[in-house]
Order: structure tokens, then C-alpha cells, then sequence
């Protein structure tokens, strides 16, 4: 083949790809091999404070579910019908021996689900740590920011206990520099696709991103470096989609074929919530000179925490975020994509919906599972969308 037919984005994006579908974790006990008695710490959606973990010398593993291609065998007999699927998935993934690895779970305070899912895992795997974290939702420093420092050093001392590193000011300094490094990379990465999605497509920046989620900062900030270098070497293509900006998959995502369904109907995603922990704080993490390091990571929780489902703020602040979003982007429209019975996207979304209306911003939304197959409605929803917006966004 001619070196001119060589996609120059191929090679790292089938690493990546590889890294996404490890669903037995390989790679975490490879890292665990190459650093013997570390302890792996895998966590639910949405957010947390990674730095902590890398600093105690632990690896943040952030789970998202089975996908589509994991057959759901008992994951079911524990749940009822009407919730999402997220829960099934990640419990048949621990029953199955596929999160064996792991050395303990954190469960973030993103909704009821998660809160039951951690109270069952603790029964079923009374051997391995398990944590609930509340994340703060009074956003004062004196008050939550105490409670969410107070929460992250019972961790640190609750890992201690089982062999991490002791907590460090130093190594949490380093940890959160090399945090920052990783979002500045991620913000590269979007920048390409909001500026020329052509060069890279959503659906590759979502591999990119998601391929981080068990790997330490600094590895997934060269692999995201990597993609960033080679996607500007991409040929210029013209492609006349629309600009969207997808919301509601924070937590159990699309399968990645309906993220191309929505591609091949029209619509370039140039923002979206996807994997939205490694992008949760807007910005570096800074560290005062004179102040601990843990204060800062929950002060900036606190100050800088995007707008999303589980930040228990006013509404119109929801809706005033979004808007501006699509602004910042120059998208044409909004796509509301949530995982079907997720309460905490289904809530927010009438809200968020009006002030869209009140802006003069088309919208539209739709439902999926992670074990979705059909997308064939959806593409075509998506593809009327796409052409509604590009024939009369203009008269807007
Ligand atoms: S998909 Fe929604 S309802 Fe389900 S666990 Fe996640 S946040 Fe909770």
C-alpha cells in the first residue's frame, strides 16, 4: 500500500482499542507485575480524585461497565428491571473472576445505584476493600471541602492498612503535577476534534480517553500525546456534518457503534460527557506553596467541578453551562444521550432542555443501554437532526 494510504492515527488507536475491550484487565496485572505488592483500586462513575491513588502508589482503575459483548449470566438475578444496566454488567465482571486484579473498589456518590451496587459488593467480596465516597455536595471549603479532604484521608489510611505507600505531601504534589499534564494532553486532544473533526473522529478521541482508564497518568498522557501528534498528520478531508454536543453518558456509555451510528448519520460530536472523571475539575489542579495538597485537590473539586447530573446545583447554572458549551463550540445542537432509567441524566435533562429552548438551540435525545445492538432508530433520528440543523440552524 502506498505510505500516502497509511493512516498515521492507526497504530495507536488500535493500542488504545486494545486497552478498552481488556475487559479481565491484563494490563493492570502486568502493571501490578512490574510493581510487586501495589495494590489496584478500581472505581465507578463519575469522579475521583485519581492523584490520591498514584500518590499512595495505587492504580485508579475507572470501570464502565461490561460493553456489549459480555454475556450477562448472574449480574441480573441481583437487580431489578428498571434501572440501568451499568450495575448488572460491573457485577457480572466481578463474579465472573474478570476484576480479579483488583485490590479493592471505590464507589463514588453518583446515585442510588452505585450506593446499592457497593453495599452488595462488600457482602460478596468481604476479602477486598471496598469504600463508599461521598463527594461533597455543599461546595463551602470550610465545611464540604473539610468532609471531602476528612473522606480522602481515611482512604489514604484504609489503603495504608493493606500495604500502599503512606500519604505524602511531597508525592501528592507530584501525583496532581502529573494529573495536569494528563488533562492538558485531553484538552489537545479535544481541541483537535472541535476545531477540525475530520482529523479525529469522536468515536477515536472516545478510545483515546477511555484507554486511560487504568493506566497511570503519565502513560496515558504519552499515549494521548501520540494520538495528538499523529492525527495532525492526517490528510484534510471536507465533511459537511453537523456540530453537536452530547450530553447524558457520563456513566455508562454508548456502545462505540452507536457513537459511530451517530458519525455516519451526520453529526460531528465535538464535545461531549463521556468518561466525564478524567475531565470532572475545568482546568489544572494548583497547589498552593504553603498549602497541603489535599485541600487543594478538594478545593478545586469544590470550586472548578463541572456542571453535570451528580453536582446537586441550581438548574439554570446546568443550563447556562450547556449553552455556553455549545457556544464555546460553535455546535449547531445539542444530542441528549442517556443510559435508559438513569435517573440522575433523565432529571436533569427537562431543565437543561429549557434553557436550550429559551437560547434558541435545537435539540433532540434518545435512550440506550450498554448491550444495545439495533441503532438503526437512532440513526435515523440522528440523521434527521443533523439535516433539520444544517437546513434551517442558519434562520435560528
Ligand atoms: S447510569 Fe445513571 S442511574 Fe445508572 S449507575 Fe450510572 S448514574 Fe446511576
Amino acid at each position: 500500500m502506498p505510505e500516502t494510504h497509511v493512516d498515521p492515527c492507526g497504530a495507536v488507536l488500535e493500542r488504545a482499542r486494545a486497552l478498552v475491550e481488556d475487559r479481565s484487565l491484563a494490563h493492570v496485572r502486568a502493571w501490578k507485575t512490574a510493581n510487586p505488592g501495589a495494590l489496584a483500586i478500581g472505581y465507578l462513575p463519575i469522579y475521583v480524585p485519581r492523584p490520591l491513588f498514584e500518590a499512595l502508589g495505587c492504580l485508579p482503575v475507572a470501570l464502565f461497565g461490561g460493553g456489549d459483548e459480555l454475556e450477562i449470566v448472574r449480574g441480573d438475578s441481583y437487580f431489578q428491571s428498571y434501572i440501568c444496566h451499568i450495575p448488572r454488567s460491573t457485577l457480572e465482571l466481578g463474579l465472573s473472576g474478570h476484576l480479579d486484579p483488583l485490590d479493592g473498589m471505590v464507589f463514588p456518590s453518583i446515585c442510588d445505584v452505585i450506593r446499592n451496587l457497593g453495599g452488595m459488593w462488600r457482602m460478596l467480596f468481604p476479602d477486598r476493600y471496598v469504600a463508599y465516597l461521598d463527594i461533597p455536595q455543599n461546595f463551602d471549603m470550610a465545611t464540604g471541602g473539610r468532609f471531602f479532604a476528612h473522606a480522602m484521608r481515611e482512604i489514604a489510611e484504609a489503603l495504608g492498612a493493606r500495604g500502599a505507600k503512606r500519604l505524602d505531601a511531597a508525592a501528592l504534589r507530584r501525583a496532581i503535577g502529573g494529573e495536569n499534564a494528563r488533562r492538558a494532553s485531553l484538552e489537545r486532544l479535544d481541541a483537535i476534534r472541535r476545531a477540525e473533526p475530520w482529523r479525529l473522529r469522536a468515536s477515536e478521541a472516545y478510545l483515546i480517553a477511555r484507554a486511560g482508564a487504568g493506566l497511570p497518568a503519565a502513560t496515558h498522557r504519552a499515549l494521548v500525546d501520540e494520538a495528538v501528534e499523529a492525527a495532525s498528520r492526517r490528510p484534510a478531508r471536507l465533511i459537511d456534518n453537523a456540530r453537536v454536543v452530547l450530553r447524558g453518558s457520563f456513566c455508562e456509555q454508548p456502545p462505540l457503534d452507536l457513537i459511530r451510528s451517530l458519525e455516519k448519520a451526520g453529526c460531528d460530536i465535538v464535545d461531549d460527557d463521556f468518561q466525564l472523571g478524567l475531565r470532572t475539575i475545568d482546568g489544572e489542579i494548583a497547589v498552593g506553596e504553603d498549602e497541603d495538597p489535599l485541600d487543594a485537590l478538594a478545593r478545586t473539586y469544590l470550586q472548578r467541578g463541572v456542571a453535570t447530573a451528580s453536582r446537586y446545583i441550581a438548574n439554570d447554572v446546568k443550563g447556562a453551562a450547556l449553552v455556553s458549551r455549545v457556544r464555546e463550540c460553535g455546535a449547531d445542537g445539542v444530542v441528549f444521550a442517556a443510559a435508559s432509567f438513569c435517573d440522575p441524566a433523565l432529571l436533569d435533562q427537562p431543565m437543561l432542555e429549557a434553557a436550550l429552548d429559551r437560547a434558541s438551540i435545537p435539540h433532540t435525545s434518545f435512550k440506550f443501554a450498554e448491550n444495545n445492538a439495533q441503532f438503526q432508530t437512532i440513526r435515523e433520528q440522528a440523521g434527521a437532526f443533523s439535516d433539520s440543523v444544517k437546513l434551517w440552524g442558519a434562520e435560528r
